[in-house]
């Protein structure tokens, strides 16, 4: 660790997604002295390669605006590099590094052959007008087709890019290697997407917390729900959460949450799907519309009570002042569905306080497993029914859930899930770099 700040100063979010990593697997590292003859930890933390390009478009207005793109490809030593593109002004090296980092060992778990990377721009869609958007995904696409392709690095959506930003990637895709090979995923069901694609990253994770519930005895029906966001991650939780019988009682946006006693659910699902595409980051106008929400201006959902906790917004959304409120007002689970939203510390009381705590690389893989059987799905010029889509989708959450278990269970009988995702996503990976040398 004090290496790899030294190489990095400042790239706090990288350093973070490491020292977690390093921290779960340390005993088992210790117990094999075959990796460190391999060198696994200094190849493992270092990425195969960082690419930052210039990304100059033309605004509505005429004017030339320039922005800057990234793709970092960590690791393929399991298959191919895979991983989303996130458009938003927050994203630098640090955060595109913990989120390619991160994908390694999460696409290790779904069990497919896929490696690990990530990519985006500080763009920020928020505002800009379609044809905007179109030129921003074109001249991005200008520079990334050269790194990309069905076989070496396959990009999907993440925060501010989902369907509508994948088709004009692709498009531009399309006409500069004249090939239709399915190199990005995500893609609309009429040309090469997978269906239930969209909703997959929040299906799986209700899924993982059925599979952790029902060790427990237990499931989803009847539980409340506290969500953070209202972009894709959130929509899909919300609509199985609800259909399995649970009733989801918040949402939020960057300008606060609401709270809606009679649940989130019907119509109101899809007016998260309005809520989104008309480009606004707020959620309140929920609460102007169903009068019985309230709107709670720069506050987080953490504070109602709740069952079931599933942030699926952005990073280190939930502190450690968070975590001791959803202890106190009884909530027994904690379900990441984005990517590292809980900080070390709030990680830290949920565990002491032996919650049930399942981190986002075991809990929303939902979303990349799914992009892999969509790549399937191209290879074979196929295309699945939506129960197909969902048989495999529950059967890769399974087993993810029997991998965490299998090297997370405790001498007292609680799971860490944390660490059993961690060292299953680890071995597999280390083992493979192993093999194929230096
Ligand atoms: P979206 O852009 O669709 O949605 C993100 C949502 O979170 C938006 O509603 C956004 O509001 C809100 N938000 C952003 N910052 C904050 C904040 N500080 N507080 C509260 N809400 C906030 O992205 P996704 O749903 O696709 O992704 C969400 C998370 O899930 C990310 O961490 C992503 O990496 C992860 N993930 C996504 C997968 C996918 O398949 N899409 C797969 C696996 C993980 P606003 O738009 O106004 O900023």
């Amino acid at each position: 660790m004090t290496n790899l700040e030294r190489r990095y100063p400042g790239e706090k979010e990288y350093h973070q997604a490491v020292y977690e990593l390093l921290m779960s697997i340390e005993e088992i590292y210790n117990q094999m002295p075959y990796f460190d003859k391999h060198s696994i930890i200094e190849r493992l933390i270092e990425p195969d390669r960082v690419l930052i390009f210039k990304v100059p478009w033309v605004d509505d207005m005429g004017n030339i605006q320039v922005n800057r793109g990234f793709r970092v490809q960590f690791n393929n030593a399991l298959g191919p590099y895979k991983g989303g593109l996130r458009f938003h002004p927050s994203v630098n090296v640090s955060i595109m590094k913990f989120l390619a980092f991160e994908q390694v060992f999460k696409n290790s778990l779904t069990t497919l052959s896929l490696g690990g990377a990530k990519g985006g721009s500080d763009f920020d869609p928020k505002g800009k007008s379609d044809g905007e958007i179109m030129r921003f995904c074109q001249a991005f696409m200008l520079e990334l087709w050269r790194h990309i392709g069905p076989e070496i690095d396959i990009p999907a959506g993440d925060i501010g890019v989902g369907t509508r930003e994948i088709g004009y990637l692709y498009g531009m895709y399309k006409k500069l290697t004249r090939q239709h090979n399915g190199t990005l995923t995500g893609k609309g069901t009429d040309w090469g997407g997978s269906l239930l694609r969209p909703e997959a990253t929040g299906y799986g994770v209700v899924y993982f917390i059925n599979e952790m519930l029902a060790r427990q005895k237990d499931n989803i029906e009847g539980k409340v729900v506290a969500i953070s966001g209202f972009g894709n991650v959130a929509w899909g939780v919300a609509k199985k959460a609800t259909e399995l019988g649970a009733k989801v009682v918040t949402l939020s946006g960057p300008d606060g949450f609401v709270y809606d006693p009679d649940g989130v659910r019907g119509e109101k699902i899809d007016f998260m799907l309005e809520l989104r595409a008309s480009n606004e980051d707020i959620i309140e106008p929920y609460s102007q519309k169903y009068p019985k929400a309230r709107f709670f201006s720069n506050r987080k959902p953490w504070e109602v009570k709740c069952d079931i906790a599933i942030p699926c917004a952005t990073q280190n959304e939930l502190d450690e002042n968070d975590a001791l409120q959803l202890v106190k007002n009884g909530c027994r689970c904690i379900c990441e569905a984005a990517n590292m939203p809980c900080t070390p510390e709030a990680i830290d009381i949920i565990i002491q306080a032996k919650l049930l705590y399942a981190p986002g690389k075991a809990a929303n893989a939902g979303g990349v497993a799914t992009s892999g059987l969509e790549m399937s799905q191209n290879a074979m010029k196929l295309s699945w029914p939506a129960n197909e889509v969902d048989m495999r989708l529950q059967h890769i959450m399974q087993n993810i859930h029997q991998n965490c278990v299998k090297y997370g269970l405790q001498p007292d009988g609680y799971i860490n899930y944390l660490k059993g995702a961690n060292i299953a996503g680890f071995l597999k990976v280390a083992h493979a770099m192993a093999e194929q040398g230096v």
